[in-house]
């Protein structure tokens, strides 16, 4: 009887270290769960929205309808699906991950994103995270982007790949540029492994970042997967950050 001692150590380790809300560390009663108040701050993204870019409608226009935004500009992807808007616990969230190196995070995350992603994640997908720059991996020691994809792989068993897609070149953070300043910064900036490349082939890609905002790394990355022949890309992200000014996936996002 192995599994005795082992619940008896959980149970030990769960009376002294009390769960805790993964956003505000308030106590909650389920590992990896957010306590109501943060749950009623998150800005889910629910039903119905744009077929395309997975931005809420008012109201339901019927299934598989295109947002105005996704009319006059249609994204180089073919759908976009995120948990929730960029704002409160969400972004407190994203940024912990990320520049608070609050790895275990990854795991909620990646379930939230794997239950509003479940449209686009199949078994045969290929589940590849936007990479970061060999240099700033050496410095941030991990992309939290691929964390996400490891667990949202997992979860749908779908192909985890994070060494498909290369950054080749050291981009300017994005933040602040205008939006023609931001495609030229991430234009060329992404290529796929050539050893890997007939990999590719063919597949369905589920593209995995822990926030769009701009929209324009997102379009870059699906434009290079799209030429080494992927047959379609969708895009997942945990957050979206409601911006005027997206390159791939313009819109104004709340009706
Ligand atoms: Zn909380």
């Amino acid at each position: 009887m192995m599994a005795l001692p082992r619940a008896a150590a959980r149970f030990t380790l769960h009376f002294l270290l009390p769960l805790r809300c993964v956003s505000c560390t308030s106590p909650v009663g389920t590992p990896d769960s957010l306590c109501a108040d943060c749950w009623q701050k998150i800005s889910f993204i629910e039903k119905p929205w744009c077929q395309r870019l997975g931005t809420p409608f008012a109201y339901d226009v019927g299934e598989g309808s295109w947002s105005p935004q996704a009319i006059a500009s249609p994204p180089i992807f073919d759908r976009l699906r995120s948990v929730a808007f960029y704002e409160g616990p969400a972004r407190d969230l994203v940024i912990a991950l990320k520049f608070f190196r609050q790895r275990e995070l990854a795991k909620p995350m990646g379930r939230w994103m794997s239950r509003a992603g479940s449209e686009l994640l199949k078994e045969d997908s290929l589940i590849v995270p936007v990479p970061l720059h060999w240099l700033r991996l050496l410095s941030r020691r991990f992309n939290q982007s691929a964390d996400l994809a490891r667990v949202i792989a997992k979860e749908c068993g779908g192909q985890f790949e994070p060494e498909l897609l290369k950054r080749r070149k050291k981009t300017r953070r994005q933040v602040g540029l205008s939006a023609k300043a931001r495609q030229k910064n991430v234009r060329s900036a992404f290529s796929v492994d050539q050893t890997r490349s007939g990999q590719i082939q063919g597949r369905h890609v589920v593209l995995i970042d822990d926030v769009i905002t701009t929209g324009s790394t997102i379009a870059a990355c699906s434009k290079t997967l799209l030429s080494a022949g992927a047959a379609s890309v969708d895009v997942l992200t945990f957050a979206y950050a409601d911006t005027s000014n997206h390159a791939g996936a313009s819109t104004s996002g709340k009706p």
